[in-house]
């Protein structure tokens, strides 16, 4: 296995949460009066219904995005993608960001560096200011205590603060409006995009309103499998979305963006720009998606990145982002073996998942990351790509009938490998 384990402090805070989130996750469904099961199954047809019909909707999404004002742009890699930002943001310094797994998929190093990036979600600024990766898409920060944060905080601005999250919230709250105010492009991603020309993107905080509507320019980055036919199955994952991901019944803000601001209050002459943002762009990312859907491994864009999954993983919970690439856990190695390299997908300790379906059994969308996972690991095998100690292990079975070798009667074998 490759990297740390978690620290014994991190490890027990990440399973206060976790069990706290499970118990808010079974109330927001009863609230909801739904089934578990039930609209798991519900999930899951709009998702394989949408990828199955994934052209076309693309197709009509494009056509109507479009005649709604919104520039689309095709990025068939990270590469592309990070060359489209830079040329809607040519001239501009200031940025305003809000959490994007997409941004981060794309995103690299002294990429953007000329410019003043500032993150605005709360826990993603955190890890900004502390130099720290982010060690879950939904709860960025939970490695880190209040009393850490605040030392960094004295450190970085000289404001003393009490170790309370509610202190901390407020000074960047009154830290980040500044920015905000004189940011000149907004980047976001989306939660889904609908086939009529419609972005939809969820929050809790509000950075993600002022991001998408304060600035100028909007730059929206988004995987093509967001695309969804129609706002009623949107919907549907927005409310998913924030079961899964935060154990809510809703999140507090949801964003219908169908076109840059506009008004018609002046003798009705349409002009474009009134409060909103003045251009609305929007990139489709590929980066592998292509690549998925051709090798039998589509189940995986089903995914709303609501976290669920990571939340009950025995690896996850052992070594934390290191189980995974730009995408976290099983979802993050198979995704890596695709948009990356399936020797990517190798050093994101492919082989340490326990294939246990502790994911499949909390993923809303039923994705059967164990099977997928299993998928990869024998195209894995096909490149002879297995790491020294599975290669060592298959011999033995193959040698002996069993993985420890040569088993000499009353001796304890050298090496106890787990299958
Ligand atoms: S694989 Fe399933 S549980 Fe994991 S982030 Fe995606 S939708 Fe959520």
């Amino acid at each position: 296995m490759k990297g740390e384990f978690l620290s014994e402090k991190t490890k027990a805070t990440f399973w206060k949460v976790v069990l706290e989130y499970r118990k808010k996750r079974e109330k927001a469904l009863l609230r909801n009066n739904l089934e578990y099961e039930k609209f798991r199954e519900e999930l899951y047809q709009i998702k394989k219904k949408a990828i199955s019909e994934i052209e076309s909707l693309k197709e009509k999404a494009i056509f109507a995005l479009k005649e709604n004002g919104i520039n689309v742009f095709e990025a068939k890699d990270a590469k592309e993608a990070r060359e489209i930002i830079k040329k809607l943001s040519e001239g501009k310094t200031k940025i305003i960001k809000s959490k994007s797994n997409v941004f981060n998929e794309i995103e690299e190093e002294e990429f953007l560096a000329d410019k003043e990036l500032t993150e605005t979600d709360l826990g993603d600024f955190i890890c900004q200011i502390m130099r720290e990766k982010e060690s879950h898409p939904v709860l960025p920060a939970i490695h880190l205590t209040p009393e850490e944060i605040v030392k960094k905080i004295k450190e970085k601005f000289e404001v003393d603060l009490e170790p309370k999250p509610e202190k901390i919230a407020n000074f960047v709250r009154n830290l980040l409006r500044e920015k905000i105010s004189e940011a000149e492009v907004g980047i976001s991603g989306a939660n889904a995009i609908t086939s009529d020309g419609k972005i939809i993107i969820l929050e809790n905080e509000g950075n993600i309103s002022l991001v998408s509507r304060w600035p100028e320019i909007h730059i929206v980055v988004s995987g093509f499998e967001k695309i969804v036919e129609n706002l009623e199955d949107a919907l549907k994952i927005v409310r998913a979305s924030a079961i899964w991901g935060t154990g809510q019944d809703f999140p507090v803000y949801v964003s219908i963006i169908s076109g840059p601001s506009k008004t018609a209050d002046i003798q009705n002459q349409i002009v474009i720009g009134a409060q909103g943002a003045k251009e609305v762009n929007l990139i489709l990312i590929d980066n592998g998606r292509t690549k998925l859907l051709k090798e039998g491994f589509e189940e995986l864009l089903y995914c709303i990145n609501c976290g669920a999954c990571l939340n009950f993983c025995p690896v996850f919970h052992q070594i934390g982002r290191n189980y995974g690439s730009k995408y976290l856990g099983s979802k993050g190695v198979i995704f890596a073996g695709f948009s990356e390299s399936l020797k990517e997908a190798v050093n994101s300790n492919c082989f340490a998942c326990t294939l246990c379906s502790a994911c499949f059994e909390n993923c809303p969308v039923k994705i059967d990351l164990p099977k997928l996972m299993k998928k990869l690991r024998s195209l894995m095998e096909k490149e002879n790509l297995q790491t020294k100690e599975n290669q060592e292990m298959i011999e033995k079975i193959r040698n002996f009938g069993n993985p420890f070798g040569k088993i000499e009667e009353g001796k304890i074998p050298k090496k106890l490998y787990c299958c």
